[in-house]
């Protein structure tokens, strides 16, 4: 850090861009014009892959700056001649409004953007209003729940992207009308899957990590690099024709491996188990702790309520046991006291990039996979709380005073109100700018 990655002259750089990192040092990567270049043609080859052409109007909600989504999305489809429509995230009024008015047939966003809007649309009675046919997601990945959930809701294809910061960004991969696994582009990268353990390569159709090595790249080459996503390369060739060799879609990172009981566990194996109970919604959560000496996991899932909760989660506890070996605690909540633990959970996780006109039943869903968004400010999370705060919080509280209650609960009570009042006033002053409790500028 920061240049060290730097493999031209400093004149032959032309930009930089910058991911997290996992040890939270971000990690730089210089290009050069052609490693621009190169990538906008990657990028132009999903969208033809996705059999989007010059006369597509393509709506870009991913993050511009030192992410690499937005202006890979923008840059590709510059190339192929399409109309971007450059917005960038959150400002969920505006993108319906540009949505409808523009008639924009492509959406580029992440999952769970793509998740909201087409709830908003279902919510809104918009669906025969827009003229969206394809959906180009990228950056998470996603149970199959979720994604049919976003088919529906926008009446699109979806197409799945692939892509890290380290090689290019978002665009050197992408599923295709198969729906079996994604292409890449062998002739900008060569790609091997080894055993996460060993390093060892794996033969074809195994699963393992992906290992990446660039061919062309100048800024910034890298030869074997371990990107932690777990896939296979697929055998064969494709039904869609396309002749380019393909992965298999995500299996989850191999950094999310977790044993429990000596038994290696990955979240995308919990998921696919709880995709088999209908009445179980497409969010939940996994938390491992240490109980009594014992490594335990539990999961917490949302239910739409049409079943009995115990005896729902017993079935999730016996089918993880008899599927993977090992008995985790479930635990089944209404969609409802998910919106309530969202306080908890933005105060935990900090924010999001889209949270500020996200509405709060959706911010317990987003701290689960919050740590993919960069570039948190402080006035997110406090327009977030609020969010929470005024939407449910706040009256919900007043119902419960407003109720008759047992002698018991009345210190209780007379606390709630008293911190509602707090809150209140707390509230007002974050409005008025008081720089003592906001300590954010602008
Ligand atoms: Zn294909």
């Amino acid at each position: 850090y920061p240049l060290g990655l730097m493999a031209e002259p400093e004149d032959k750089i032309v930009r930089i861009h910058s991911s997290s990192g996992t040890t939270g040092t971000p990690v730089i990567i210089p290009y050069t014009a052609r490693d621009i270049d190169d990538w906008a043609e990657q990028f132009k080859r999903c969208y033809e892959v996705a059999g989007i052409t010059a006369e597509d109007r393509i709506q870009i909600t991913p993050g511009y700056g030192l992410w690499t989504a937005g202006i890979g999305f923008q840059a590709g489809a510059e190339k192929l001649g399409a109309m971007v429509v450059p917005m960038g995230p959150g400002n969920t009024e505006k993108q319906l409004q540009f949505m409808v008015d523009l008639q924009t047939t492509v959406i580029g966003a992440t999952s769970s953007y793509a998740l909201l809007l087409a709830e908003e649309i279902e919510k809104r009675g918009m669906k025969d209003q827009i003229a969206l046919t394809k959906g180009v997601i990228g950056s998470e990945r996603w149970g199959k729940k979720m994604r049919d959930r976003v088919k529906a809701g926008l009446g699109i294809s979806i197409y799945d992207i692939y892509g890290l910061t380290e090689v290019y960004g978002p665009g050197i991969g992408i599923s295709c009308d198969a729906e079996d696994g994604m292409h890449y582009w062998d002739d900008y990268i060569y790609i091997e899957i080894v055993d996460p353990a060993t390093g060892e390569p794996l033969p074809d159709g195994e699963w393992g990590e992906i290992v990446i090595t660039t061919l062309v790249k100048e800024g910034a080459p890298l030869i074997r690099f371990r990107t932690h996503d777990l896939s296979r390369i697929i055998p064969g060739t494709c039904p869609c024709g396309c002749a380019y060799p393909r992965i298999g879609a995500l299996q989850g990172r191999s950094d999310d491996m977790v044993k429990i009981h000596g038994v290696n566990v990955f979240p995308r194996q919990i998921e696919e188990i709880l995709q088999t109970f209908p009445a179980l919604s497409s969010e939940y959560q996994i938390r491992l702790s240490h109980l009594e000496g014992r490594d335990t996991m539990r999961i917490y899932v949302e239910t739409d309520g049409t079943q009995d909760f115990l005896d729902t989660a017993d079935a999730v506890a016996a089918e993880v046991k008899r599927r993977i070996g090992f008995t985790p605690l479930v635990k089944l909540f209404s969609s409802e006291y998910a919106n309530q633990l969202a306080y908890d959970a933005i105060q935990i996780h900090g924010g999001s990039g889209f949270m500020k006109d996200y509405p709060c039943e959706r911010l317990y869903r987003d701290a689960r996979i919050m740590n993919i968004y960069e570039g948190t400010s402080q006035l997110q999370v406090v327009a977030a709380i609020n969010a929470v705060t005024k939407g449910t919080f706040l009256e919900q509280i007043g119902r419960y005073a407003a109720e008759s209650y047992t002698e018991a609960m009345c210190p209780v009570v007379t606390k709630l109100k008293e911190l509602t009042v707090k809150f209140s006033e707390m509230q007002a002053r974050v409005e008025a700018g008081d720089k003592e409790v906001c300590g954010f500028k602008d």
